[in-house]
């Protein structure tokens, strides 16, 4: 089938690579031309594990395009992913400019049926203003092209995009029962053949419960770790060891074991927005979601909560403290630096007048992008933080390791070694990757999230 795939970011690049895996024909878009130049020259723009190869293997086998040409992307695909960003405006509802910038696009140049696919994340109702968009630029042409538009929100991690779309948990797909939606159904069914009959399911739903399917998975497993943090943080104070809870009731089958790790809150480009986004259509619809907004305010509470504990330990002015910082990312096995806990953190250490040096395996170049954004009002303070090339260099003389991201090789890092080369052995470790009674047996102070009963 013939693919267009509008926004190459995180996932229309992946969505683009891996239909092109599974063999269709696919042309992916972006206004980006730094990022198609990237691309065309053999590149990728961002870090996501595997992706690299899938999309050189395809490009070589002459199945997937990039490409700025906007007029040539409508013509090639029968079906259009719209994959571009939804980010929050002041309000916290979604951004939809870039999502009726797409799909106006689509009504300027399209010369026959389309299917129109919303892969973005999107509030309900999105795919009636997209129809309305197309619809009016087919009128101002006075074209009566037929089209439809479906929902197929995206349920992929960053740092296991590929894995996961190539073997999704389930597909979800909205379309409209009338002939059109029917149509787009069957042509759906062709684009997701492959993936159907190697048994991953499909469930079919109407577009509005499609759109609002997305929004209630973030803001579950959002819940669950915001509740997770809750409960840490008074484990801290009631003397309970938060892990051990977690693995007592995560072995419970109505619970299950994810999605119940506490730490210093969760960032990315997706559960604050989103559930940022459901709150604000709930109050569209003159409607409260109690929960969701507990659940935004306990996370944004929680990305202090190492800065809190460092406070606690040495008082609110840090100046002649140097901290070693593993970890900028969001997650691991990504460079994406949206709301990361990392941001929040340094900010209030560069701010009390410490001195930080930070590593992160591939998020450098991008957190000294978005820092010298989040400073734009102090510049000057980004003279207090440094960026070491390796885990270890950034020990090198600091007070304390504190820990943000919980990427592998910090996990499997020696305690010997870091005591060794901090010149104080104290940790602030905000992933709770090591186990307390270990470090404590090593003659180190260790500060993780509701485990403080055992270090
Ligand atoms: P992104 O910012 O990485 O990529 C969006 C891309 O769209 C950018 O490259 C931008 O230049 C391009 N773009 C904007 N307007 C355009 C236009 N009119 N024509 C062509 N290209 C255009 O964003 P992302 O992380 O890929 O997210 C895209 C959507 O998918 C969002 O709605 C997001 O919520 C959702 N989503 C993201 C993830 C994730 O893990 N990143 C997972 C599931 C769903």
């Amino acid at each position: 089938m013939k693919i267009t795939i509008i926004g190459t970011g995180y996932v229309g690049l992946v969505t683009g690579a891996c239909l092109a895996e599974v063999g269709h024909d696919v042309f992916c878009l972006d206004v980006d031309q730094r990022k198609i130049a990237i691309l065309n020259s053999g590149g990728i723009p961002i870090h996501e594990p595997g992706l690299d190869e899938v999309v050189a293997r395809n490009v070589a086998a002459g199945r997937l395009r990039f490409s700025t040409d906007v007029e040539a992307s409508v013509a090639h695909g029968d079906v259009q992913f719209i994959a571009v960003g939804t980010p929050p405006d002041e309000d916290g509802s979604a951004d939809l400019q870039y999502v009726v910038a797409a799909a106006r696009n689509i009504g300027k140049y399209m010369t026959s049926f389309k299917v129109v696919v919303d892969k973005s994340t999107v509030p309900v109702g999105t795919a009636d203003r997209v129809s309305a968009a197309i619809a009016e630029e087919l009128k101002s042409r006075q074209s009566a092209l037929d089209f439809a538009v479906t929902s197929n929100p995206e349920f992929l991690k960053e740092g296991a995009a590929v894995a996961d779309f190539m073997k999704p948990d389930r597909l979800v797909i909205g379309h409209a029962n009338d002939t059109q939606g029917l149509r787009a159904q069957q042509i759906m069914r062709e684009v997701y053949a492959s993936f159907e009959s190697a048994g991953h399911k499909i469930y079919w739903m109407d577009v509005r419960s499609a759109e609002f399917t997305k929004y209630a998975a973030n803001a579950m497993l959002a819940t669950r770790i915001s509740f997770m943090n809750e409960l840490a943080n008074l484990a801290d104070k009631v003397g309970v060891d938060i892990d051990a809870v977690r693995q007592g009731i995560g072995s419970d089958p109505r619970i299950g074991p994810g999605f119940l790790m506490a730490g210093c809150g969760y960032g990315g480009s997706c559960f604050p927005k989103d559930v940022q986004a459901l709150v604000k259509t709930s109050q569209e619809y003159d409607y409260e979601l109690k929960i969701l907004r507990a659940v935004e305010e306990v996370n944004e509470n929680q990305k202090h909560v190492l800065g809190s504990k460092i406070f606690a330990k040495y008082g609110k002015n840090l100046q002649g403290l140097k901290f070693a910082l593993w970890g900028l990312a969001f997650k691991p096995d990504t460079d994406d630096m949206r709301a990361a806990s990392s941001r929040v953190l340094i900010q209030e250490l560069l701010r009390a007048g410490a001195h930080i040096v930070a590593f992160d395996p591939v998020a450098t170049e991008e957190a000294q992008r978005v820092l010298a954004l989040d400073f734009a009002d102090a510049p000057v303070l980004l003279n207090q933080i440094h960026f070491a090339r390796d885990a270890q260099t950034a020990l090198s003389d600091a007070d304390a390791l504190v820990i943000v991201t919980e990427w592998k090789i910090f996990r499997s890092a020696e305690l010997e070694t870091i005591k060794s080369t901090l010149k104080h052995p104290v940790i602030f470790d905000g992933r709770n990757l090591f186990d307390p009674r270990t470090v404590k047996s090593l003659g180190m102070e260790y500060y993780p999230i509701g485990r403080a009963v055992l270090s």
